[in-house]
């Protein structure tokens, strides 16, 4: 019966997760601020004993996350990275990682900087190319990690396609679904292992959250990251947890918006004199454009282009003239962003490296929000106007 009820992603969105509290019949879950909880005689509790392993907001929103990906466990970290480096633990000294190779700045820091060291290597792909991944499935590859749409590119990865060649070899794939958020796209619906998420973006979605999270389906996974989580420690806190859970109650409402905003300000981009190009899956000149169509609901509220004068210069001057979107990092809120990647979220990749990837000294990267598209578009216009 209750399963029934929450077949629509809007209906999950409000109510999954979440029960009435037994104690009171609060509607929302309570902050559950407690580090301990009282025991009748020794072992004898609730199901709760310290706050590091059990909380219950955590345990609301866990399930939450769960629901919404299609999944059957849900686990909450205090960062995404700490999500991300809670799954690479799950390797062993002489792994090693196959990612994409247009990846948020930080998960190519924790793998080139962090477990590079401890042994577990990592290497670097086009993954729009599912022919160059075959080649680089060597037996000790034990990860595919992939995110899309990519960052700061906005390349769409064929996450059918992918999975199919990682299973034959016996790869996991971790797909980070950060920037299409659970309402757009469900990898584990197309074959993925795990899902990863920064919840401080879209899914917390008012940028007053860190927080990170993976949804599996497979058990043995789920208990291999809950004891990490345990052992380790990067929970988030129960304020947080509420906080999230709150945002999720109207994630499918600000997504819709926000795709319908990016959407037009991406087709006003396109047409502008001063743009070169413009990297948005929605329209039709995005080379993996019927792929987007194919695995996300909508196009996503990510956007980025470059200036047809190729300088860093350049795009500074833009982003210092905005007036609604605010100069920073970060993404996924219900405001406005503008930044400039080579110098901000992805300055620690190296200058070759980037340009390889399409990631230009003027690459202007925006985060659509759900102000009126009208003024967002007047925004640039002023100043894009020299
Ligand atoms: C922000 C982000 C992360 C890191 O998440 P934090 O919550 O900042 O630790 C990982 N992947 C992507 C795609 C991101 O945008």
């Amino acid at each position: 019966m209750e399963k029934d009820r929450k077949t629509g992603f809007g209906t999950k969105a409000v109510h999954a997760g979440v029960h009435p509290d037994p104690g009171t019949g609060a509607i929302m879950t309570p902050i559950f601020q407690t580090s301990t909880y009282v025991q009748a005689a020794p072992g004898d509790h609730k199901g709760y004993e310290y706050a590091r392993t059990q909380n219950p907001t955590r345990d609301a929103l866990q399930q939450s996350l769960a629901e919404l990906e299609n999944g059957t466990y849900g686990i909450c970290f205090s960062s995404g990275m700490a999500a991300m480096d809670n799954i690479l633990k799950l390797f062993r000294s002489g792994d090693k990682v196959v990612a994409g190779n247009d990846l948020y700045g930080g998960s190519y820091r924790l793998l080139t900087k962090v477990f590079q060291q401890l042994g577990i290597e990592s290497a670097f792909i086009d993954l729009t190319n599912p022919a160059a991944l075959k080649q680089e499935l060597t037996p000790n590859v034990k990860l595919l990690w992939l995110e899309t749409p990519t960052n700061p590119v906005m390349q769409v990865v064929d996450i059918s396609s992918v999975v199919e060649i990682a299973r034959a070899s016996g790869v996991l794939v971790c797909v980070d679904n950060t920037f299409a958020s659970p309402y757009l796209q469900n990898p584990l619906d197309l074959g993925a292992d795990m899902v990863h998420h920064s919840v401080t973006k879209y899914i917390a979605g008012h940028s007053d959250v860190i927080m990170g999270a993976v949804v599996t389906r497979n058990r043995d996974i789920a208990d291999q990251l809950y004891f990490l989580q345990n052992a380790a420690g990067a929970v988030p806190g129960p304020q947080d947890c509420f906080l999230t859970l709150r945002g999720i109650k109207t994630l499918h409402l600000r997504m819709e918006w926000a795709c319908d905003n990016a959407m037009q300000i991406a087709r006003f981009l396109e047409a502008h004199p001063r743009v070169g190009k413009v990297n948005y899956p929605g329209l039709e000149s995005h080379p993996q454009h019927g792929v987007a169509k194919s695995q996300m609901r909508k196009f996503g509220a990510m956007i980025s282009f470059d200036l047809k004068e190729q300088s860093v210069g350049a795009a500074h001057t833009v982003m210092q003239k905005t007036r609604i979107f605010s100069l920073a990092e970060s993404l996924g809120g219900v405001e406005s962003l503008i930044g400039h990647p080579a110098s901000m979220t992805h300055a620690s990749i190296p200058r070759e490296e980037r340009l390889k990837s399409g990631l230009t000294d003027s690459l202007i990267r925006l985060s659509i929000g759900v102000e009126t598209v009208e003024d967002l578009i007047a925004d640039l216009e002023q100043a894009l106007t020299l």
